[in-house]
């Protein structure tokens, strides 16, 4: 007998009839010898409804309020599904996040959740009664009693960390698409979908727009093992395993909260390349990539910053040995990047930088956690080391060094992040930088104890691309001539942080330039829609004080992602991307990458266009088109 935590979703509880078929389905387990724990969502746009009223009164409503009116959304389909259930004979009883003691931190409508009681629940699931419990909500203790929310899409959390507290057998998703697709089905019909997909891949693409899943409830499967499959609410097929390695022993006390950080990780024997000043229009990506790859040359990180008139800066990192290859190639390249009238002009410049290293915090707890970023900048400019290069992931924070300060910078993270040095995290020269989280994704090691369903495979083998994401809900904010100092980027997202900004794609300017005697770059990265014109008042006031340049925001973008953890060591994957761009006359304004991803800024009405080329760049279509219920 297996204990399963089942969660169902707006959708699939949309109506009487649907709710119905939900009780059948439960009922079906139940009577298949298992117990169940069931998390539901609120019916069907309840939660959109319930926004737009309180939108109607206030057009910034108190946050604890929201929380008190959006929980109740959940409350009504938990009462459905428990009459149900009994209708059918089934024994059921009803709970909310309070009832069961879903314990969270304070912060009304994002609550991150600390602690889960199980007695009550325990005892209910013993006297073999199912219990239905309410997503997306929790209670704060500290001082008085509240009722908190997690944030939109929450219910996926609950149902995870319900299965981590219980250590249920498995958590079942259920929901509206037949599992986890390459790509949204809704702007890609010929999306297909995948059999198993590993938690770091999946934390990357539910970070990068995929709301098939929370990224938290991601996080909390893959910190605490959790054997967790996505399926559909009409079908019996098998749905998506979202695979996890085993989970070294964690503590459930504080369970969204506790580690962010798992490992440093350092890698001394990069060096960087960056061609300078090359025209802001489609192609130039593609074809700078598209020659690096026919030459077998492998880059670890590129990034592309926002552009300057109409001039970008293009760099990359490359391991020491090949070097060399990487310059030879960049080099043949870049006179074809100047303009013919003026060719002396100083454009398409290479520079090229021996001896940096680079280091980085890996850990799955730092989705939508802005401090954490912030904390390894401060440290860095505490140790007095200057950052050249950020790239950022869902799961990990790089920044580009040099190599002298390597060791300083390794230290002083380790200390900052209580990371034993020779445990996990533990990098060694030419060594950890990637294949830490490349290997621990590639393993696709299963770990659940007792499934009713066949055991997942490995689809697509022919991609290294696993999934396409979409992101239509970013601005971009940049920050110009910004003190190229210790201890700037420490500034501006501690900044941020305190603002409960969380930021992704962080890229600081290669281009370098003395303005009143102090050496600037520019600074660029992506925030959430919402957040951008708050972001950019503050900053505004700030580096007027500070003496920084214009800050720039743009809300009229979209951030395009390929997800694969297959992609290490494939040179030609960041080629294929551009150049499926560049045929369709794509401009890319950004670009930012780690061992897992590619990311592209576009326009934003380009956005639908850049993802369905992409898609199909890789061979993902299938031949079978998706017709998602409304
Ligand atoms: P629920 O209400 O069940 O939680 P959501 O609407 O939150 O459902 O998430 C399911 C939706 O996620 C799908 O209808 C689909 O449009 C969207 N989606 C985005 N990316 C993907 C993907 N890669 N695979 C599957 N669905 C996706
Ligand atoms: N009802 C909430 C929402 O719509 C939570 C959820 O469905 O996951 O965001
Ligand atoms: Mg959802």
């Amino acid at each position: 007998m297996a204990l399963i935590v089942q969660k169902y979703g707006g959708t699939s509880v949309g109506s009487v009839e649907r709710i119905q078929a939900v009780a059948q389905r439960v009922y079906k387990t139940v009577k298949a010898g298992n117990s169940l724990v069931v998390v539901v969502s609120a019916m069907g746009k309840t939660t959109d409804g319930l926004v737009k009223l309180a939108n109607e009164i206030s057009s910034n409503p108190n946050r604890r309020e929201m929380d008190m009116l959006l929980s109740t959304g959940e409350q009504v389909t938990i009462a459905l599904l428990s009459m149900a259930l009994q209708e059918l004979g089934q024994p059921a009883i009803s709970m909310t996040g309070a009832q069961v003691g879903i314990v969270t931190e304070a912060e009304h409508s994002r609550a991150r959740i600390l602690h889960i009681e199980t007695t009550r629940l325990t005892r209910h699931i013993n006297a073999g009664k199912v219990v239905v419990v309410a997503g997306f909500q929790g209670t704060s203790n500290a001082g008085e009693m509240e009722i908190t929310t997690l944030g939109r899409g929450g219910s996926d959390t609950s149902a995870v960390a319900i299965a981590a507290a219980l250590q249920a057998n498995f958590c079942e998703i259920y929901t509206d698409v037949p599992g986890i697709l390459t790509t949204d089905p809704r702007l890609v019909a010929e999306a297909q979908l995948m059999d198993a997909i590993t938690c770091n891949e999946m934390l990357e693409l539910a970070s990068l727009g995929a709301k098939v899943l929370h990224p938290r409830a991601v996080e909390i499967a893959r910190n605490y093992g959790v054997p967790l499959v996505v399926r559909s609410s009409w079908t019996d097929a098998p749905g998506t395993w979202v695979t996890s390695a085993k989970p070294q022993g964690r503590s459930l006390i504080n369970l969204e909260i506790a580690r962010p950080v798992d490992a440093v990780e350092f890698d001394t024997d990069q060096a960087k390349v960056a061609l300078l000043r090359v025209p802001d229009r489609p192609g130039i990506a593609a074809r700078l990539f598209g020659e690096i790859s026919r030459q077998k040359v492998d880059v670890d990180l590129i990034i592309q910053s926002v552009h300057e008139g109409n001039s970008n800066d293009i760099a990359f990192t490359v391991t020491t040995p090949i070097l060399k290859r990487a310059e030879a190639v960049v080099a043949a390249i870049a006179p074809a990047l100047r303009s013919q009238s003026n060719p002396k002009s100083d454009e398409a410049e290479v520079m090229v930088e021996h001896n940096i290293a680079k280091v980085s915090i890996a850990g799955a707890g730092m989705i939508g956690r802005p401090g954490v970023a912030a904390k390894m900048f401060a440290t860095l400019a505490e140790a007095g080391v200057n950052i050249q290069m950020i790239s950022t992931s869902e799961v990990k924070v790089s920044c580009v060094v040099d190599a002298t300060e390597c060791d300083r910078a390794v230290i002083a993270l380790r200390t900052a992040f209580e990371i034993e040095a020779g445990g996990q995290g533990a990098g060694g020269a030419g060594g950890a930088g990637g294949a830490g989280e490349a290997g621990e994704a590639g393993e696709n090691k299963l770990i659940f104890l007792s499934s009713p369903l066949p055991a997942p495979h490995s689809p697509l083998p022919t991609s290294p691309v696993r999934g396409v994401a979409l992101d239509l809900n970013q601005a971009r904010l940049a920050i110009r001539q910004l003190p190229d100092r210790p201890g700037m980027a420490a500034k501006l997202f501690g900044l941020l942080a305190q603002h409960n900004i969380s930021v992704d794609m962080i890229i600081q300017s290669q281009r370098c330039r003395v303005i009143d005697g102090v050496p600037r770059r520019d600074i660029a990265f992506t925030v959430s829609r919402i957040d951008g014109e708050s972001a950019k008042k503050m900053l505004t006031q700030v580096a007027a004080e500070l003496g920084w340049g214009e800050v720039v925001l743009d809300s009229a973008i979209a951030k395009v992602s390929i997800v694969g953890a297959g992609m290490v060591g494939q040179p030609g994957v960041a080629a294929k991307m551009f150049e499926a761009l560049a045929e369709h006359q794509i401009n890319i304004q950004m670009i930012a990458t780690s061992e897992i991803k590619i990311s592209c800024v576009v326009a934003q009405e380009q956005g639908v266009k850049a993802l369905q080329v992409i898609h199909a760049a890789f061979g993902l279509a299938g031949s079978e088109k998706f017709v998602v219920p409304a």
